[in-house]
Order: C-alpha cells, then sequence, then structure tokens
C-alpha cells in the first residue's frame, strides 16, 4: 500500500531532491498546503525541523516529514548553521558573504547538515535522524547544479564542487540523501 506523507517545505529544490532519492519506494509526498508558513524559532537544525513537521501535520491531517538543513564553518563557530537560509537576501549574496568571511582562512572544513522529523498526523515525534555531507569552503566558486552554497562546497579530493556533481552523485553523498534514506528505512520496516 502506497504510504501519503506530507513533505513540509516550499523549496521546489528539495522536494526535487526528495522525490529522486525516495525513487520507487512506495511514498507519495504531498505539498503542504499554501497556508503553510511556520515560524522556525528553534536553536537546533532538530527543533526546527520537528517545528515544520508538526505545522503541515496539523494542517493536512497527514503524516508530516520536514527537513531543516544548513551549512556549519568550523572557522565560523559553525556559522552560518541554522541561519544559512538567511545568511543575506539572495543566493549569490549568501555565497560572496561566505567567501569574504572565509578570505585568509586556513582551516576551511566544513559540513552540510540536515536533520530530519517525521510526525504523526496528531504531531507526535515518530522518527528523528540527522545527515551530515563533510568537506571544505572553495575559495571561488564552480559549477552550476544544486542550490544554496553548492558552488563553494568542496567534496573528496578537495578539487570538485557539489555545483559540479550530477543530482545523482549529490544524492548519494548529500546530508538529505543520507538522512532521508533513514528515514525511508524506517517507513518501509514500520509498515
Ligand atoms: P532550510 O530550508 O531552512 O532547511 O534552509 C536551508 C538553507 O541551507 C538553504 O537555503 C541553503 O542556503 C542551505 N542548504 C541546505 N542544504 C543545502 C544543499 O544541499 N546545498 C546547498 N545549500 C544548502
Amino acid at each position: 500500500m502506497t504510504t501519503k506523507l506530507v513533505f513540509a517545505t516550499p523549496n521546489p529544490h528539495k522536494i526535487q531532491e526528495i522525490k529522486d532519492i525516495a525513487g520507487n519506494s512506495d511514498i507519495e509526498f504531498l505539498l503542504p498546503p499554501e497556508t503553510f508558513d511556520p515560524i522556525e524559532n528553534g536553536s537546533t537544525f532538530e527543533e526546527n525541523s520537528y517545528i515544520k513537521a508538526k505545522e503541515a501535520a496539523r494542517l493536512s491531517g497527514f503524516m508530516a516529514l520536514a527537513d531543516d538543513s544548513g551549512l556549519c564553518v568550523e572557522a565560523l563557530d559553525g556559522a552560518p548553521g541554522i541561519y544559512s537560509a538567511r545568511y543575506a537576501n539572495t543566493p549569490q549574496e549568501r555565497i560572496d558573504k561566505l567567501l569574504a568571511n572565509m578570505r585568509g582562512k586556513e582551516n576551511r572544513n566544513a559540513k552540510f547538515v540536515c536533520a530530519m522529523t517525521l510526525v504523526s498526523p496528531d504531531g507526535k515525534i515518530i522518527f528523528q535522524t540527522r545527515g551530515e555531507c563533510h568537506g571544505k569552503i572553495a575559495e571561488k566558486q564552480a559549477g552550476t547544479n544544486g542550490f544554496g552554497y553548492d558552488p563553494i562546497f568542496l567534496i573528496g579530493d578537495g578539487k570538485t564542487t557539489i555545483a559540479e556533481l550530477s543530482e545523482e552523485e549529490k544524492n548519494k553523498i548529500s546530508h538529505r540523501g543520507k538522512a532521508l534514506r533513514d528515514v525511508l528505512e524506517f517507513l518501509v520496516k514500520n509498515k
């Protein structure tokens, strides 16, 4: 039987990634109602993903899954972290600001984090997990795939940014891919 759940995000890139990762897993992802506009005032990725999932479940009456994700940079004490989406006004301004703040820094270690929370229609946490993808902040941006900070996030050998990977390659190693595979495993085991 198909499992229906609301994926609580208005971000079309994230929805596409989630659908690609879930493949033919017998899960139908529904969009949250248009009135979905939760106040993300938690202090961790986990708390914010719970706030979003709970609100989507309340509005829709379905089981809901939400992610909260961001980029944590060691040399910036974990910034932009949970404020990644609000670091500056546009995606390009966010990249420019981060590169400016990293100018001259030797330690370029960074990680993408994705917390996912699955809640029942009455808003109780059913499952929560976190995926991480470790890499380094590039000196300059490269690549046009993906979204957000992908053009300045170097993976593996330090020569390739995530924005230079195909969607399939990104999904294999991404924080969101790892977290979603945990959720799918949980859903299959507990059907
Ligand atoms: P959220 O929608 O509140 O989870 O905000 C996440 C923000 O973190 C996004 O707007 C991006 O700026 C950044 N981010 C999260 N995941 C990714 C990713 O896979 N690639 C690049 N940037 C990401």
